[in-house]
């Protein structure tokens, strides 16, 4: 029994929150196991207040029996980070930009003043997932991220090397066009996990390259980046984490990120220490 559960109903999958012992404690199922939530609470956390977020807030909100309160979603996902943050022992600074990639991409600066959100993109976590099929027929998440893992972007993905003939005013390993090596792929037997590999390349890139620019404006170099398609995605966060060199940026994955939501309304209008959650946890 908890006097309160901050859930985060997503696009593709909801997350919930709650504080054991000091500690967050978390749990994460698709949209179509929302019963799960719904018996769980009845089960577990019948009296407990609960604080939705997310674009299925409504839907979640209309089977829940509880006493619902809805928080809206930009200022839980920052709210979110912050404490999540607070509780790691990650140090960040105090004006850094939240790039949340989860079905969709939503970009946010935080500074101590508070959090603005400033653009987004539908390159995402569910054009990954949507692609994915599209290009292999496969739908399970960890398959495609481990497959992907595995791949090779070279004959698929066009470098600035494969086209540049001499000096090249550019790295020549930077990707010169996804997708784009013609000559190769017509020629070529092309895998499976080559065409995953290059796909979490392309969403990776395109995310990094609308996320830098909105660093600068911000002045600010760190990106934090959450949202549950970096899970178990170990190519996607190594794409990105090749951008830090070339840009001067240092992207950072705080553990259970993909929470940030879920914490976010489980604070809201709740100060930090009011529930208990203690540092390092
Ligand atoms: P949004 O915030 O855009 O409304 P969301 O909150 O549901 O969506 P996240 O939970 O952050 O988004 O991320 C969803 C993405 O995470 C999926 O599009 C997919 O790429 C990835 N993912 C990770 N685990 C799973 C899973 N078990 N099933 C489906 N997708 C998954
Ligand atoms: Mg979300």
């Amino acid at each position: 029994m908890t006097d309160f559960v901050g859930i985060d109903a997503g696009g593709t999958l909801i997350k919930t929150a709650h504080v054991e012992q000091g500690k967050y404690t978390f749990k994460m199922v698709t949209l179509s196991e929302i019963n799960e939530i719904v018996n769980w609470l009845k089960e577990q956390h019948p009296k407990a207040k609960v604080r939705i977020t997310g674009a299925k807030q409504s839907v979640l909100a209309k089977l829940l029996e509880n006493e619902v309160q809805m928080v809206p979603e930009f200022e839980a996902t920052t709210r979110g980070v912050q404490s999540i943050v607070e509780t790691s022992n990650l140090t960040l600074p105090d004006n850094y930009l939240v790039v949340n990639v989860g079905t969709g991409t939503s970009i946010h600066s935080v500074n101590r003043k508070g959090a603005e959100r400033l653009g987004g993109t539908g390159v995402g976590g569910g054009m990954l997932m949507g692609l994915a099929y599209l290009l292999t027929g496969r739908t399970d998440f960890q398959e495609i991220t481990q497959l992907a893992a595995k791949g090779d972007r070279n004959g698929i993905d066009l470098k600035v090397k494969d086209i540049y003939e001499g000096a090249s005013p550019i790295g020549g390993e930077l990707t010169a066009s996804n997708f784009g090596f013609m000559e190769r792929i017509k020629h070529q037997e092309v895998k499976d996990e080559d065409v995953l590999a290059c796909l979490i390349g392309m969403i990776s890139e395109s995310i990094l390259m609308m996320a830098i620019p909105f660093a600068k404006t911000i002045s600010t170099s760190t990106i934090v980046f959450i949202g549950s398609t970096f899970q178990s995605n170990p190519l996607f966060r190594k794409q990105l984490e090749h951008f830090e060199e070339l840009f001067h940026i240092k992207a950072c994955f705080p553990q259970q990120g993909q929470f940030s939501g879920a914490v976010g309304a489980l604070l809201y209008h709740a100060p930090f220490e009011g529930l208990g959650v203690k540092q390092g946890h």
